[in-house]
Order: structure tokens, then C-alpha cells, then sequence
């Protein structure tokens, strides 16, 4: 059968109701695989006569700690260790996350079969064979994934997190839309009632059972400076992006706001009556409300070329990111740990924490654009994109972007359906 995928990626409209007929009979298919799994599942357990232990890893819990305790010697633990290292990559276990789980052939008997579990996606295999040595196999969990489609309206008073909550969106999939729309919109002034989102996401399911969540594939939200729209893109090189519906980076080497859901407390102007010092001066940046110890991302990749103190800014950060930008943060706490001049930075990497050094009224993070050494407005001034699409891979774009935003269009009018990717 083919996949809903391969016709998005061709050309259109014959495809789509295709795709279509594709869906709906899968979701047939899945209603249909999920009403028998159980039974066999019971079969399998009936059969199963093997004593199984699991451990689910806690903090201060060590891989030769936790082996020690099922029984297995030096030597063994020895073994085990090295070999987990050397065949599956696995060098330590995170707490509350990894589980173990031990075999035995009876209460009494040894153990014979060890399995790490270190994603939902992957199950590392140990066994123990006839002449007491262990071997090493990884098994990758086959996984379903399907786009899932949720909308909303932000309502008076509302902010975009309560209304993307109340649309059912999940928290870690509404804080990449977050990141994403921050490239474009500043949520303080963009965001009014009656204004509709959507975001079309990847659910990830084993089994029949939903394991976790992937991408955001599209998002929409119909801002006051107009709709924005974004399509995450793989291009033929493998690397993947997400582009406006033009097929231009969406991506900004800079965001307009670092820190998620601040609301601003202040904005850019050339004029204004200082609130500490009293007489009127230029706001060189925008003020975001933030209590002290807020992380404060970098806003984008770039080179650090300041940090220190003045009576002003309080404890600074300055950044560089290209011949033409540089970002300045100001009244922070403190420092991130090893962030010093000469330090290269992502965009989102963690510098410093919100506070109140220097002249400032209260806990925020006051945050200056520079452009070509002059000051210019965060909120509005126009930012390059980081990856644009060649002539080629733009003309792919916009086929896909046709066929998707046809596939969201039959979606916002069926909502309780998916497409299989
Ligand atoms: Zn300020």
C-alpha cells in the first residue's frame, strides 16, 4: 500500500482524494489491528513462564550498582558494562527515564537475559549464552506516525498558551510552536480575541498505543500583522527547515523574543521619561516581564564579545552573530556558567538569568538590537532568514506546501482524523 507521504510529495489534486480514500481506509485497518492486539497479547503472556524484574532508574542509581543487586559478580558487571558501552552507546543511565529489565529462568536461577530500555524507540538485548558469556543486540521499535491536526481561538483575556491548551495541543508541542512563531510575532502586541491557530503535529505510536509526540509539521496563526505560516520542509540533502508558505526561511537569525511568553513591559522608543532616572531618554531596546532567574536563551547563534557590569545595564551580555547583528541583555542576576567574552553561543543556548542589576524598577530582561552599531526596534525590524531554498527545492516546497495545506483543509473538517506518514 502506499503511503500517504509519497503523494504529498509528488504532485497534486488526483493525489489528494487518493490520499484520501488511503487515509480513511487505514483508519479502518487501525480500528480494526487495535480491536485484536489484546488477544494475542494474552496467548503470549499465558505462555510465558520466565521471572521478570524491572528496575526503573532513580537518581543516584549506577548501571554496576543496579547489577550488583540482581546477583551478577565482578566479572559479569565488568562484561555487561563494556559491552553495553562498545555495541549500543549506552555509557550512563538517566534517572526516572532508563528502565532494566531482568530475566531469570525461576526465582532461584541466575540471570540470563538483560534488557535496557533506553528510549520507547529502542530496546537493548544481553544475553547470557551456554558458556556464561554475553552478547549484545539492539532492536529498534518500529513506530506509526501520524499527523494530527488542532485548532483554536484565542477568547478575550486569553493568552496564546491557555487557548493552545484548551485546543488540546500538548504542552512540548506548544512550546515549539512558541519557538517558532517568535521568529515572527511578538505575542504581546500580535495576539487579539477572534484570532484563530493551527498546528499540525506528529503523534508517535507503537502498537496501536501513543508513545510520544514528534514534529510540528505546519503552523498557522492568523496574527495581526497578517496570517503567518510555516511548513517544516526535508530537502533532497536530508537537512530540514521550516519555510513560510512562500518557501522562505522561517527560521530567523535572530529571534524578536528571547524568552518565551514574556509579556513586554516596555517598548522601543527614541523617547521616553526613564522610570528610575525621571527625565526623558531613548529606550535603545524592549523590556520583557521576567522573575528573577528566568533563563534568558541567546536569540541567536553567535560569538559572545562582552560581559560585565555597568551602572546602567546592570550585569550585561553582549552577542555578535554576523558582520551586521549584535544583541545586548541586561539586569541579569548572573551569568550562565561558561558563558566569557570569546564563548560561541547557539541560538536558544542559555546565557544568563533574569534580575534587576543596574537601573531597572524590577525583575525583567531588558533586550537591545544592534544593526550595522545602531540601535534598532526588536519587535519590528527585518530579520534574515538562516537557510533559504535554491530554485529546485523551492518548486518542491510549494508542491508539498499545495498538497499539506490540502490535507490540513480536510482535516480542520474532520478533526478526529489523521493521515499516516
Ligand atoms: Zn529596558
Amino acid at each position: 500500500m502506499k503511503k500517504v507521504k509519497e503523494y504529498l510529495n509528488t504532485s497534486v489534486l488526483t493525489k489528494i482524494i487518493i490520499a484520501l480514500a488511503v487515509l480513511l481506509t487505514l483508519v479502518a485497518l487501525f480500528l480494526v489491528i487495535s480491536n485484536r492486539a489484546p488477544i494475542s497479547r494474552d496467548v503470549a503472556d499465558a505462555e510465558n513462564t520466565t521471572c521478570k524484574t524491572v528496575v526503573v532508574v532513580s537518581a543516584g542509581d549506577t548501571l554496576s550498582g543496579i547489577l550488583s543487586k540482581q546477583g551478577l559478580s565482578h566479572s559479569q558487571i565488568n562484561e555487561i558494562v563494556a559491552l553495553l558501552k562498545k555495541d549500543a552507546g549506552i555509557n550512563g543511565l538517566r534517572a526516572d527515564r532508563d528502565k532494566i529489565e531482568f530475566v531469570r529462568a525461576s526465582d532461584e536461577s541466575p540471570v540470563n537475559k538483560i534488557v535496557v530500555i533506553p528510549s520507547p524507540w529502542r530496546q537493548v538485548e544481553l544475553t547470557c549464552d551456554d558458556n556464561a558469556k554475553w552478547n549484545c543486540n539492539t532492536i529498534d521499535i518500529e513506530r506509526d506516525t501520524r499527523a494530527v491536526y488542532k485548532s483554536g481561538v484565542i477568547l478575550d483575556g486569553d493568552s496564546f498558551y491557555l487557548a493552545g491548551m484548551r485546543a488540546g495541543i500538548p504542552a512540548g508541542i506548544l512550546a515549539d510552536v512558541y519557538d517558532l512563531l517568535a521568529f515572527e510575532m511578538d505575542f504581546e502586541r500580535d495576539v487579539r480575541a477572534g484570532q484563530k491557530f493551527s498546528v499540525l503535529y506528529e503523534e508517535n505510536f507503537s502498537s496501536g498505543a501513543h508513545v510520544d509526540n514528534g514534529h510540528v509539521l505546519a503552523v498557522s496563526f492568523d496574527a495581526l500583522r497578517g496570517n503567518v505560516k510555516m511548513y517544516r520542509f526535508k530537502k533532497k540533502d536530508g537537512g530540514v527547515g521550516y519555510y513560510d508558505e512562500n518557501g522562505n526561511g522561517a527560521i530567523k537569525s535572530l529571534k524578536r523574543t528571547p524568552i518565551n511568553n514574556a509579556k513586554v513591559t516596555s517598548s522601543f522608543q527614541t523617547r521616553r521619561k526613564h522610570p528610575v532616572l525621571g527625565f526623558t531618554r531613548a529606550h535603545k531596546g524592549v523590556d520583557f516581564r521576567a522573575p528573577t532567574g528566568t533563563p534568558i536563551p541567546s536569540a541567536g547563534a553567535g560569538r559572545v564579545v562582552k560581559r560585565g557590569y555597568n551602572s546602567g545595564h546592570g550585569n550585561f551580555v553582549r552577542i555578535r552573530h554576523n558582520g551586521t547583528f549584535e544583541t545586548l541583555y541586561a539586569h541579569m542576576s548572573r551569568f550562565a556558567k561558561g558563558v566569557n567574552v570569546g564563548t560561541v553561543v547557539r541560538q536558544g543556548q542559555i546565557i544568563g538569568y533574569a534580575g534587576s542589576t543596574g537601573l531597572s524598577t524590577g525583575p525583567h530582561l531588558h533586550y537591545e538590537v544592534i544593526k550595522n552599531g545602531k540601535h534598532v526596534n526588536p519587535l519590528t525590524v527585518k530579520l534574515p532568514p538562516i537557510d533559504n531554498l535554491d530554485a529546485t527545492a523551492k518548486a518542491r516546497f510549494l508542491e508539498y506546501r499545495r498538497a499539506l495545506d490540502a490535507g490540513i483543509e480536510y482535516l480542520s473538517e474532520h478533526p478526529q482524523m489523521f493521515i499516516v506518514l
